[in-house]
């Protein structure tokens, strides 16, 4: 696939690396449009999208069910018809933020766009989102996605203001169109939404529902079909892929596997997608044969994200993790016993009510054990509506942020010396753009889920190379492009392409 077949949309993280700021690209070149009323023929809608990889892959198909409904997609906040904000609400400064955005898009525009409010706050805060802000004309439910022209056309009709908070439609497809996807080389497959888990500090199941697995004949069709078009690699995604439990097992019969979830993975490397990775794993549900299975498979990718939130017994149970630390130990030590050396990487929260310096250096302990190749520390703070905001949150606000840093530094000690073994090495690398620091750099992403930056020609995006690290930074790698035999690789090109 040439680059520039589809556009590309801009896909930007924030600085913790777990959120993503999505403008959607316009086009024209998606055919099969249905058409609606003249009046509406020509809008465009302008959406933004805050949050986790599952906003993402809403806004992705949202933006696909509305081109074909009609719409136009622009990048122009100023200058669109519909502006909608998917919204992320895991904290409650996040949702605070939604309203001020809420505001400042609004006073963006010289049009009076009607507004719509997507995604997580929307489903958890319905029609209380109209008091707060009045000048939201919709609320579109984290299940509602594909209802989106439905409900413009209910305001077109003359409804104030319109909400669906109702769940997916049965046998509702989950079709993207390629010139949605952020990306042209790097496709989310969403297995599973909703979580049934109920950690005692999360929202997510509240916003989000119980879990719902698609079928797996769908998923394999999807991905399949995204190797057709050139995708090289592939996200499955979902709040907890391995807790994946279609309601039946049709697609999966010719597949071996402990669970469903190992099922699917052999499934889908049988697919031959070049390269296979999955988020989130839950500690719980993380069977040994989702290592064997990437034994098995060159293609399933050497990463496995395994959340642990605390090494303290006591404070899983106040978390409600339905795991101990020494359950989370068997699961680590099969993938750090793999054949193939997976990286592995985490979340911890420090400060939960009622940790004590005896629970955070038990969760100390457990970072030296489990030598994570990256880690997102996040310190504690109350979420309306869960059941941890019940509990005193007694951990003052210094003490936490002194764990955070204390955690932090060591987390760094302990990566640092893991990058540095990479020195001398040789990674797969898929090239996704230009490095954003140096403009002779090209940035990519390794199997084992490392930002790599190295020098080479921009028409190489899209390629997967192998690059051997010179140069182990903070929080990514620098190397050098070598062929396959180790000798040094393709040459710089000039802008023409010419060798
Ligand atoms: S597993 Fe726990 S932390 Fe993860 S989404 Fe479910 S409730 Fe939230």
């Amino acid at each position: 696939m040439k680059l520039g077949l589809y556009p590309l949309s801009a896909l930007l993280r924030c600085k913790s690396g777990r959120c993503y700021r999505l403008w959607l690209r316009i086009s024209d070149r998606l055919s099969g449009v249905q058409s609606v009323s003249k009046s509406w023929m020509k809008s465009t809608v302008y959406i933004e999208t805050l949050g986790c990889q599952m906003n993402v892959a809403d806004s992705e198909r949202a933006a696909t069910s509305l081109r074909r409904a009609g719409y136009d997609l622009t990048l122009s906040p100023e200058s669109a018809d519909v502006v909608l904000v998917n919204t992320c609400s895991v904290r409650e400064r996040a949702e605070q933020k939604v309203y001020k955005r809420i505001r400042q898009l609004r006073s963006l525009s010289t049009k009076k766009p009607v507004i719509g409010v997507m995604g997580c706050v929307a489903q958890l805060e319905g029609q209380a989102i109209l008091a707060k802000a009045p000048d939201v004309d919709m609320i579109i439910g984290t299940r509602a996605t594909d209802r989106i022209s439905i409900l413009i056309e209910r305001l077109k009709d003359g409804e104030e203001a319109v909400i669906d908070l109702e769940e997916r439609a049965e046998g509702e497809s989950w079709d993207v169109s390629p010139v949605e996807r952020h990306s042209p080389f790097v496709a989310f497959v969403p297995i599973i939404e909703g979580c049934n888990k109920f950690c005692s500090f999360c929202i997510v199941p509240y916003s989000r529902g119980r879990e719902k697995s698609r079928t797996a004949t769908e998923i394999v069709d999807e991905v399949k079909q995204l190797r057709e078009l050139g995708y090289k690699e592939v996200h499955l995604i979902g709040q907890n892929v391995n807790s994946y439990r279609p309601r039946s097992e049709e697609g999966l019969e010719k597949s071996r596997g402990a669970t469903p979830f190992c099922r699917l993975l052999r499934a889908l490397a049988e697919t031959g997608m070049e390269r296979i990775k999955f988020t989130t794993s839950f500690p719980r549900d993380f069977h040994p044969d989702i290592v064997a299975a990437i034994e098995e498979y060159s293609n399933l990718c050497d990463w496995v994200h395994l959340p642990v939130q605390s090494g303290s017994d006591r404070i899983l149970k106040s978390m409600r993790r339905g795991h101990l630390v020494e359950d989370y130990f068997r699961r680590v030590d099969a993938i750090k016993n793999s054949k193939r050396r997976l990286s592995l990487t985490s979340d911890i929260i420090v400060g939960f009510p009622g940790e004590t310096e005896e629970d955070f250096q038990a969760t100390m302990k457990l970072i030296e054990r489990c030598q994570y190749d990256g880690l997102f520390i996040f310190k504690y703070s109350s979420r309306p509506g869960t059941p941890a905001s019940k509990l005193v949150d007694d951990v003052p606000e210094s003490e936490k942020k002194k764990r955070f840093l204390e955690l932090e530094s060591r987390q760094f000690d302990l990566q640092s010396s893991i990058y540095q073994g990479y020195i001398g090495r040789a990674v797969s690398v898929l090239v996704e753009g230009r490095s954003a620091r140096s403009e002779e750099d090209l940035t990519g992403h390794s199997t084992c889920h490392k930002v790599v930056n190295f020098k080479g020609d921009p028409t190489q995006q899209g390629e997967i190379l192998n690059v051997r690290i010179t140069e182990a930074k903070s929080y990514s790698l620098y190397g050098q492009q070598v062929n396959r035999d180790g000798t040094r690789g393709v040459p710089m090109r000039t802008p023409a392409g010419d060798a």
